[in-house]
């Protein structure tokens, strides 16, 4: 992965107490830092053990502020303080219909199930079949049941569930997918990494009405490339 160093595999050594003292410890510094703010999310972050979503082998790791590799081409789950990044500069919320490009792991969806609540709705869509298989497994096993999760190219949305409150692309597009602009509702909001190479733009859109949006950079980040129709 181009720009992080990523820890060596090894077998997983810390006990439950290890990992939850880690979590709150993290939550504790991403406050600090600015990353997290509202209550919703910092309850979320919280209560989902991020271990549970990272292969044994980089269990250890799971609250270092790094992404980590999970079975899939260039896969990864995303570091600790890109969720916070994304869902506070989305404004994501209970009652929203969310829908996440880029499952991976399936982290960031279950951290917007419990953000969203059950009267909000989770779509989220992974093109690897091996990053779809672990999402699907781990959300699975947590009994995270009513999240939509979607084998296929999310470039272009996933039009059945449309309109969407907020949407977050978790891979790097060339462009802001025109498809996704188009599911999003008026007053809307989405986030994308947009560019390639070593860093992109984190660039948030807001939707003013069916055909009219306005788009501003919140910071630079890093992630994999977009795949599929309106990827690379
Ligand atoms: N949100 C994830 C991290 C995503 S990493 C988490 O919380 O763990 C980016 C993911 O986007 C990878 O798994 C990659 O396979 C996936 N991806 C890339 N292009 C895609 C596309 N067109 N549609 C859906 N998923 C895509």
């Amino acid at each position: 992965m181009l720009g992080w160093v990523i820890p060596p595999p090894k077998k997983p050594e810390k006990t439950q107490d290890d990992f939850l003292r880690e979590r709150k410890e993290k939550v504790r510094w991403l406050i600090e830092h600015g990353f997290l703010r509202s209550k919703s999310i910092i309850k979320a972050m919280l209560k989902v053990r991020r271990e549970q979503f990272i292969p044994e082998v980089y269990q250890d790791y799971a609250y270092l502020e790094v992404p980590l590799p999970i079975p899939g081409r260039e896969s990864t789950i995303s570091c600790p303080h890109s969720y916070p990044l994304f869902y506070e500069a989305l404004g994501l919320k209970k009652n929203d219909s969310f829908l996440e490009v880029g499952a991976g792991s399936g982290y960031g969806a279950a951290l917007a199930r419990e953000i969203v609540g059950v009267s909000g709705k989770v779509v989220t869509v992974e093109i690897d079949d091996e990053a779809y298989e672990f999402a699907s497994k781990n959300l699975r096993d947590l009994g995270y049941t009513d999240i939509i999760l979607i084998h296929g190219d999310g470039s272009v949305g996933y039009s059945p569930e449309m309109p969407y409150d907020k949407i977050c692309v978790t891979a790097a597009c060339p462009k802001i997918p025109e498809p996704l602009t188009y599911q999003l509702k008026p007053l809307g909001k989405l986030v994308a990494p947009v560019g390639y190479l070593a860093t992109q733009d984190l660039v948030l859109l807001e939707k003013e009405s069916e055909s009219t949006w306005k788009t501003r950079i919140v910071e630079k980040v890093l992630y994999v490339p977009l795949r599929g129709k309106c990827g690379w």
